[in-house]
């Protein structure tokens, strides 16, 4: 075998996502066994949804995983620069060789038109929603569209019959008809490459010799697969991997589940322990041990173990992982010293002095006043969650305001939530005071008064906020799918009042 290289490839557009950690081990597993290199690239050619932060987020969580990466964009190498960003240049220059070997063609399509071929193919229930009518353009109607500075896209010359095929490394032999692949845009008329160029252009020059990645992919491959075909590229071998299920069986999804690496962090897991869970999400070690260190797997590794249906993402196992690891390997003489550096060192604790200073009577206060800093799982009390006459229904709807709203600046700091509470109270048409603030202290806190709200949600920190508003939700009977799409709906005209039964006069007075 020619040398191992293996990459993850995240996008910086969100928090630091526990899949990324999944396949991070799962890749630098990969390496380390078979004495090869893992990089690290960060794919940030979404121009309006990629950000610093969420970069410097990703390196943080990895790092806090005990991950480190051969090549990347924090330590360069030898087929640098690892972020997609500043090789824009490289992606243009490959593109036009795909123009000039009539592979791509440049296409006019205005976004009226491009509208007019999603209704048509909605209505014909077909699965291409573009129909192709630039594919075909002569060199002279390009000129002159050029000429008129009207802005172009490129797309790849997609073939139009025959069957797509490639051996995946855990599946085996995947196929589709290439009439069911869209000609898929290559260079955005910014001329920003999209995904699927970069992608190829860059596992190819960075040597890439397995692209291990989630299923969620799958339905990119074919046009990957082409692009190496087009470009005359040697294909690496693919291995798509099990996506993360929750609980319930479902698709892991921020909209149910905390999925920050950092929320795990914050709750006080124990780093070995998180890596050992998130290596059993894809494999299954010899004699299905459970608790190893990451030097076991790699030594034991045997891809012919990779899983080929869903990885439960199961936070009692997790719990259960970490305690094991607690008992284990932390003496009981460590203990405190290990739990003062999860949160209770001096630099957190001095954060909650000024919020408990005029509150406690004595000492003893203290921690019944500040438990909920500390504690993983709020004990919900329906009537706090539910104050004056709110059903358990506004209630559950009124939180899911709040979190749509901090979600739209990523600000779930003091600010951000004081004005989150003010839009739904303004929004739901419901009294701020005795309402929304009522039920967010409930959420949080899962107590009636305490310590100053916004203050402490600031300190809590975004990913503990947000997990206790989607655990209320869950607390308050949930909501369903079908009210969840007209609540949007309602939300985005910033107009919710009627979905709050109200038991009229008390809700807004
Ligand atoms: N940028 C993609 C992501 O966000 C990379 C997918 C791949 O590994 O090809 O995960």
């Amino acid at each position: 075998m020619s040398k191992v290289r293996v990459r993850i490839a995240p996008s910086p557009t969100g928090d630091p996502h526990v899949g990324t950690a999944y396949m991070a081990l799962f890749n630098l597993i990969f390496a380390r066994h078979f004495k090869g290199s893992f990089i690290l690239r960060i794919e940030d050619t979404d121009r309006t949804r990629s950000k610093p932060e969420y970069e410097k987020n990703i390196f943080d969580a990895l790092k806090w995983c005990d991950i480190q990466w051969d090549e990347g964009p924090d330590i360069g190498g030898e087929f640098g620069p690892y972020r997609q960003s500043e090789r824009t240049e490289i992606y243009r220059e490959y593109c036009q060789k795909l123009l000039d070997s009539d592979k791509a063609y440049k296409c006019f399509a205005t976004p009226e038109e491009l509208q007019e071929m999603r209704e048509v193919s909605r209505k014909l229930g077909t699965r291409i929603g573009y129909d192709r009518r630039y594919r075909n353009l002569s060199a002279d109607e390009i000129k002159k569209k050029e000429k008129e500075g009207l802005p172009y896209v490129v797309r790849l010359k997609v073939p139009l019959t025959g069957t797509c095929e490639y051996e995946d490394a855990t599946k085996g032999l995947i196929s589709c008809p290439w009439a069911d692949i869209d000609d898929q845009i290559l260079l955005k008329s910014d001329g920003f490459p999209t995904y699927h160029l970069a992608n190829v252009v860059d596992d190819h020059l960075m040597q890439i010799s397995h692209v291990i990645r989630g299923d969620e992919w799958i339905s990119s491959t074919p046009k990957h697969i082409y692009l190496y075909e087009a470009f005359g590229f040697k294909k690496p071998t693919f291995m798509h991997l099990p996506l993360l299920l929750g609980a319930d069986g479902k698709k892991l999804s921020k909209r149910k589940n905390p999925t920050s690496i950092f929320y795990y962090r914050d709750c006080g897991y124990l780093k070995e322990a998180f890596v050992n869970f998130m290596t059993l999400m894809g494999y299954s070690m010899a004699e299905d041990k459970e608790i190893y260190s990451l030097d076991e797997i790699i030594k034991e590794f045997d891809p012919k173990r990779t899983g080929l249906s869903g990885a439960f993402f199961d936070v009692k196992k997790l719990d259960w992982i970490n305690q094991q690891y607690l008992i284990n390997t932390i003496p009981e003489e460590n203990l405190w010293d290990r739990i003062k550096a999860w949160g209770m060192n001096d630099a957190y604790m001095q954060k909650l002095m000024p919020l408990c200073h005029t509150r406690i009577k004595n000492f003893g206060d203290f921690m019944d006043l500040c438990q909920f800093f500390f504690i993983n799982n709020i004990p919900h009390v329906t009537k706090l969650l539910c104050p004056k006459k709110v059903t358990p229904e506004s209630s559950a709807m009124i939180l899911q305001g709040l979190i749509w709203h901090m979600e739209v600046d990523d600000n779930w700091g003091k600010e951000g939530v004081e004005e989150a509470s003010r839009v739904c109270a303004e929004v739901f048409g419901v009294n701020h005071k005795n309402i929304v603030m009522k039920i967010l202290f409930a959420a949080i806190t899962g107590k009636h008064q305490g310590p100053p709200l916004f203050d402490s949600v600031e300190i809590l920190g975004k990913d503990r906020t947000r997990a206790r508003l989607l655990d209320a939700i869950t607390f308050l009977g949930g909501i369903s799918n079908k009210k969840m799409s007209s609540l949007k709906k309602m939300w985005d005209k910033k107009d919710c009042s009627e979905m709050v039964k109200k038991e009229e006069a008390a809700l807004t007075t």
